[in-house]
């Protein structure tokens, strides 16, 4: 008896493109919603896209609550919740780099309100997935929330990011790799969930971004265009799987086990960039393709050492022989590295000295 079934949320509408901040509006229309939204900010974005979008909203006749939140925190959501309810609101737009759009869409979740995405920085892939985490003392909450009803991505506004937020998106992107070869092994030695094609359109999505690296250049907008896509893909490719898996393995543990470890040193991005050229080793020895994850990364100015990360060589290894036990995620890190492996890789990479 054939008795398999599955369920896949995607977002409605995806705009991206040259100005398209002006059509948030248009979104609301096509989407039908009714109500007041409550903007979720951080404040350099409010002055480059909430403030504007806020003005199209109440010439349109609609009058937005704002709240603007400091850091990505389980406090932040909290303050979210409450203003949502204070202001009785009937959805949320995430207008702003990764930290305000994860903390809409777990305040969302949460309230069981659809929530928009409007990104300021190509910087990673939550933009668009239906995934949130926010640190929650030395560990992180993350939930499996829905997919935006809508992703408004607009280039100019994005390629006006600093630079090393986009090379961060970037590397999100390249890591897509070493997640696949994860997930691949994880399926064969524990037959976890798995869908070939989410695997394949994450692996795809990492090899157009790495074709398309000359166009990747800082005050190029089609930097921007090149990157949000691919985003768009890979978040896509989390809907159809519904788990972040085609997009995150041991580099993504490596890199979360570096924000417990180092807070604040670097940007995601760069640090799953830097892990997954460890891990493409692992998976593959001296003659796998670390060496193109590491020339890809290094072509878009994206670190590929600890040095370039601004992480000490002893914090990498710490992260490298602990982050297999931050989550129940089987990867090429099986039950652990010891020390003197995680020195081996780290070394023979050139990723310490
Ligand atoms: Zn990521």
């Amino acid at each position: 008896m054939f008795e398999k079934s599955t369920w896949i949320r995607l977002p409605r509408n995806v705009v991206v493109g040259h100005g398209v901040i002006d059509r948030v509006v248009d979104v609301i229309d096509d989407l039908h919603l009714q109500g007041r939204p409550l903007f979720v900010t951080s404040p350099t974005p409010r002055k480059v896209a909430a403030d504007p979008i806020a003005a199209d909203f109440e010439a349109a006749g609609i009058d937005p609550a704002v709240v603007t939140v400091e850091t990505a925190s389980f406090d932040a959501v909290e303050d979210v919740i409450e203003t949502a309810e204070a202001e009785e609101v009937s959805y949320l737009v995430g207008i702003g780099g990764g930290k305000a759009i994860d903390i809409a869409k777990m305040a969302s979740h949460h309230l069981e309100m659809g929530f928009l995405s409007v990104p300021t920085a190509a910087s990673h892939d939550g933009v668009i997935s239906n995934r949130g985490s926010v640190p929650e003392g030395d560990t992180r909450h993350s939930v499996a929330a829905k997919p935006p009803l809508a992703v408004v991505a607009d280039t100019e506004v994005l390629a006006q990011a600093p630079w090393e937020l986009t090379t961060a998106g970037c590397a999100d992107i390249i890591s897509n790799y070493t997640a696949v070869m994860d997930w691949r092994l994880a399926k064969r030695l524990k037959d976890v969930e798995y869908s070939e094609y989410a695997a394949a359109l994450s692996e795809m999505t990492a090899e157009i971004l790495v074709g398309n690296a000359d166009l990747v250049r800082p005050g190029l907008e089609e930097s921007a265009w090149i990157v949000s896509k691919a985003l768009m893909s890979s978040g896509v490719a989390m809907s159809i799987a519904d788990s972040s898996r085609p997009a995150s393995g041991a580099e993504h543990l490596f890199s979360h086990q570096l924000d417990r470890l180092a807070p604040g040193a670097a940007l995601h991005g760069h640090q799953v960039g830097v892990g997954s050229i460890m891990t493409a080793y692992l998976h593959g020895g001296e003659d796998g393709i670390w060496r193109d994850i590491r020339n890809a990364l290094s072509s878009i100015d994206a670190p590929t050492t600890a040095d370039e990360l601004g992480i000490d060589d002893e914090t990498v290894i710490e992260a490298l022989t602990t982050c297999h036990s931050i989550r129940d995620r089987y990867t090429i890190l099986g039950d652990g590295m010891n020390e003197r492996a995680a020195r081996d890789v780290a070394t023979k990479t050139g990723v310490i000295d």
